[in-house]
């Protein structure tokens, strides 16, 4: 069995932004549909829970299509192509844009990544460092490797580019002063946060139409790395996962039957425990592999669009209708959900 899942986020003209958001064009989207067509069956929630509830196996080649954070720009331009194709999708949503109208701290960060240049950040960070903490702000002290070895990290950055990726997913900048930050910096680029998510975020009324085709799903409560947080927090990610449906679709009956893992390529059977603990009957990790059984079916593995054909960097090439696997560590099946982190 092949089963691959493949997610996108944001899905918008190719330049929109001059750094810090990637979209895929729609173009490019449709395209990447066309070419797994030509060698696997599309598959959604119906089909997976399906295979799991042993009523009909999956087909031999599938295809699942996901789109990580609820972005608006997936319902809105990705949504028309998947309907004008007749291939389903699952959206994982989060919670925090609909009940606190709030923005994730991830589309923060893109934001204003997408609105400053390496050169403004940083001087951005200093400043509101300074305004937060009382201190002047040290680079150095919050990075325990030489600048040599942050530029090795990221060969396709520029040096101001490389250190602001550090400082922000790697230094040991305390973490809710670095949210602290970001969110003061967030702040003075947009308006007001909650006309943003309005914008940004699938509306509840879009949630609630793809959860009646059974095309939406749980992607945590904040956005944090599930499988990195202690056993309450991990809890709370899910906690709130009926109250959000609730809130969208107005049933109370209404639940989640997938979950797809923020920010991962760590996982844990804890996290997997506390997920099926909460319902959830499968769900997605980002390991890069093909799916070659059911096993653990909540840490089932799935590859970023750029993976794919028609990707900037593709691990494998649908040809004359047959699978041309240009990267070995695709030959292998899924390993990550044998091993501890
Ligand atoms: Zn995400």
């Amino acid at each position: 069995m092949n089963f691959l899942a493949v997610n996108y986020h944001y899905i918008d003209e190719e330049d929109r932004y001059p750094r810090g958001i990637y979209p895929v064009s729609p173009a490019r989207f449709r395209l990447q549909l066309r070419e797994l067509g030509k060698f696997f069956k599309f598959v959604g929630q119906r089909e997976i829970l399906e295979a799991l509830e042993k009523k009909r196996p999956l087909p031999e080649n599938c295809c699942a299509i996901t789109f990580d954070d609820g972005l608006k720009s997936q319902y809105e331009r990705a949504l028309p192509i998947l309907d004008e194709m007749g291939i389903p999708a699952i959206f994982f949503i989060n919670g925090l844009p609909y009940l606190e109208r709030r923005v994730l701290f991830v589309h923060k960060v893109h934001w204003c990544r997408a609105h400053l240049s390496a050169d403004e950040f940083f001087s951005e960070v200093r400043r509101h460092y300074a305004l937060l903490s009382g201190k002047p702000f040290n680079f150095d002290s919050f990075a325990p490797v030489s600048a040599a070895e942050i530029e090795k990290l990221y060969p396709y950055d520029d040096p101001e580019e490389a250190h602001l990726k550090f400082l922000l997913n790697k230094s040991s900048l305390d973490l809710e002063l670095r949210e602290k930050i970001i969110d003061s910096i967030f702040q003075s680029l947009v308006a007001s946060e909650e006309k943003f998510c309005e914008n940004f975020y699938v509306s509840k009324q879009q949630a609630a139409s793809l959860h009646e085709r059974f095309y939406l799903g749980w992607h945590g409560y904040t956005h944090k790395p599930i499988a990195l947080l202690d056993s309450r927090a991990m809890e709370s990610e899910f906690k709130n996962a009926k109250r959000v449906l609730l809130q969208v679709t107005g049933d109370s009956r209404a639940k989640f039957s997938a979950v797809s893992f923020p920010h991962t390529f760590t996982v844990s059977s804890e996290a997997a425990q506390k997920a099926k603990t909460a319902g959830m009957k499968f769900g997605f990790t980002m390991e890069k592999a093909f799916n070659r059984t059911l096993k653990e079916p909540v840490l089932f593995a799935r590859l970023d669009a750029n993976d794919i054909s028609g990707g900037k960097q593709p691990l494998f090439e649908i040809k004359d209708g047959s699978l041309q696997i240009l990267s070995p560590r695709l030959r292998r099946g899924r390993e990550a959900y044998f091993q501890e982190i």
